[in-house]
């Protein structure tokens, strides 16, 4: 596996970005700041803002940025959330509406303080945007909700286009940088019960490598997400947000991100893209423009319970 191991504050020259600018950017702000709606782009610092923003799609997140949860690789707030903000759905759907967006990804912090987790919240954003935008497809990204069947049953009920549950590391990492709260197995089984309650829409995950994990890790983790029934991974390099996070311990070559996707191809995995900057919803409408899409799409038209 090719990596690098540098030290710290340098970065390798394949970590470059510029920083997300421009009359687009700038546009989306302001209509957030006007909806009093959040974007993880923003608060996860994603360097792909501008290009994601620019191709008229984009990632919110709901009800709120503090987490209850934390996990040690991440950037957003850790504490007690506020009050569910109940106009947070129709304002969504607004923005769609007014960006036109074809595609969005809804995502959250971890809400332990509430009884579902926010199930019912996002299940109401998803209705919201087909309500007045049918045209756009939804993908939701969502935490673990302790596993409970009920409650990924309310998001699945709203039909998004995709779900996605982040699995984040490989199994030996898992408990040094995730929430003691999540686990790996119950992340499986997340991924497993969406899939149960599907429809036929797809099922995703995506984790981050650059944190210690071995090139027999990342394969063993990639035959996980297929047994758990994902159609889709991405991975990406981790960056860490500042130096109280997590430390990177290897930066991954592009050719080697070129390996793993391949990888995930030749473990039977339906779509998958690996890249240094490639993050969970970066992109994550070419799934549904994918041949492996068309053809799920075509098969379900000749048979609906085909899979
Ligand atoms: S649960 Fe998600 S939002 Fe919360 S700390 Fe972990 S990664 Fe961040």
């Amino acid at each position: 596996m090719s990596t690098t191991k540098i030290a710290k504050k340098t970065f390798p020259n394949w970590i470059r970005q510029p920083w997300p600018s421009g009359k687009v950017v700038e546009e989306v702000k302001s209509l957030l700041g006007d909806l009093n709606l959040h974007s993880v782009c923003q608060s996860a610092h994603c360097p792909n803002q501008s290009e994601c923003w620019g191709r008229k799609t984009a990632t919110f997140m709901v009800m709120g940025n503090t987490c209850t949860r934390h996990c040690t690789y991440c950037a957003v707030n850790s504490g007690r959330p506020g009050e569910l903000d109940l106009d947070e759905p129709a304002n969504i759907a607004e923005a769609v509406r007014r960006l036109g967006l074809k595609h969005t990804v809804i995502t959250s912090v971890t809400r332990d303080d509430l009884p579902d987790g926010g199930a019912q919240h996002i299940a109401d954003t998803i209705q919201a945007i087909k309500a007045v935008s049918p045209e756009t497809t939804i993908e939701v990204l969502v935490q673990d909700f302790d596993g409970k069947r009920e409650d990924i049953a309310r998001i699945q009920a709203a039909a998004p286009e995709v779900f996605s549950h982040n699995i984040e590391t490989v199994a030996s990492v898992f408990p040094r940088i995730r929430d003691r709260r999540f686990t790996y197995t119950q992340s499986l089984d997340v991924l497993r019960i969406a899939k149960e309650l599907s429809d036929g829409h797809f099922i995703k995950s995506s984790f981050m490598l650059g944190c210690g994990e071995t090139e027999a890790e990342i394969r063993q983790t990639l035959i996980d997400l297929k047994e758990a029934g994902c159609d889709a991974v991405s991975m990406g390099q981790y960056l860490q947000p500042t130096p109280k996070h997590h430390p990177v311990e290897a930066y991954i070559a592009p050719e080697q991100f070129k390996i793993y996707e391949a990888m995930a191809y030749e473990i039977g995995l339906g779509f998958a893209v690996a890249g240094a900057f490639v993050r969970s919803s970066y992109r994550s409408e070419a799934l549904l423009e994918s041949d492996y899409a068309k053809a799920r799409r075509e098969r379900k038209d000749i048979d609906p319970h085909a899979d």
